[in-house]
């Protein structure tokens, strides 16, 4: 776990904050010192509240940010309200994200957009805002070398091609160059872009793949490390990205995926 210097005097927001990797990364930034907006859709505002709660209880700092991150006059609001409540926003955790799953064949275009929506131009929506709140602020070297921080959540699915899943996976490969094409356009600024590609881990979104005991032992065999990830594991590699311990890292993917792209199928010869 980080200390608490690790991010002390920073703001940071997470989209899709009320479960699963983005929880976990609202958690541990405020336990790294930071300030973080949790946003959600109003569906969840009972648990963003409780996740609010339990930031303040440990002695951190907190607030909820509804908006639905696919729609630009609300992400517009949304940031205008984190900046209104803490003055600037240093660092933003781009996690909203959905999964649609169809054969190919049966996808619907509603199915398609859906997700490109969400996953993708949510991303563009909320990467925009904050790289325009950074340049509005400038630097404050005494919080951060960079002048402001992105991380995009990815998925092994930005490489590894997803059967079943054209969507997702094409709203994970365009976020891969959008990212890398942020990074380049604003290094000079010292704005750092990265992402991270989690492979298997335990959240809502993937619940049938490892409720139960068959579909865990058939995930496993994707899996070189031999456990299914946990939200904390993403959180910690997210706290270290969006510091200055990282400070020479822009433009790269961080794989936190036991090992999942290192095709297990050919460990014994294919
Ligand atoms: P999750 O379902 O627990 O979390 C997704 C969150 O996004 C939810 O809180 C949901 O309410 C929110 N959300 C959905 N649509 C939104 C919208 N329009 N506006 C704002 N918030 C919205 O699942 P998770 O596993 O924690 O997923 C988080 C991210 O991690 C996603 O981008 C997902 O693609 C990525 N990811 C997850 C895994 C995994 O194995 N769990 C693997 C690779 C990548």
């Amino acid at each position: 776990m980080w200390d608490r210097d690790l991010l002390s005097g920073q703001v940071a927001l997470v989209t899709g904050a009320s479960s699963g990797i983005g929880r976990a990364c609202a958690e541990a930034l405020a336990r790294a010192g930071a300030r973080v907006a949790v946003n959600h859709l109003p569906a969840e505002t009972a648990e963003a509240r409780s996740l609010v709660g339990s930031i303040r209880d440990a002695g951190g700092e907190a607030i909820p940010v509804v908006a639905d991150v696919s729609t630009e006059d609300q992400v517009r609001s949304m940031f205008a309200e984190v900046v209104g409540a803490f003055g600037t926003l240093h660092i933003l955790v781009n996690n909203a994200g959905i999964q649609s799953d169809a054969a190919f064949t049966d996808m619907t275009l509603d199915q398609w957009r859906k997700v490109i929506e969400i996953n993708l131009t949510g991303q563009f929506l909320c990467a925009r805002e904050a790289v325009r709140e950074f340049l509005r602020r400038g630097p404050q070297p005494e919080v951060s070398k960079a002048l402001g921080k992105i991380v995009c959540m990815s998925s092994v699915h930005q490489t590894i091609p997803w059967a079943g899943h054209a969507n997702y996976a094409a709203s994970k490969g365009g976020l891969a160059l959008l990212m890398q094409t942020i990074a380049q356009e604003f290094a000079s600024h010292r704005i750092r872009v990265n992402a991270n590609a989690p492979g298997a881990i335990r959240t809502p979104i993937n619940r049938d793949a490892w409720s139960s005991e068959e579909a865990a032992e058939e995930l496993l065999a994707l899996i070189p490390y031999g456990r299914i990830g946990e939200p904390g594991d993403i959180a910690d590699a997210v706290c270290w990205l969006v510091s200055d311990l990282s400070d020479y890292v822009t433009g790269t993917t961080l794989y936190v995926d036991g090992g999942m792209t290192l095709y297990p199928g050919f460990r014994e010869n294919g």
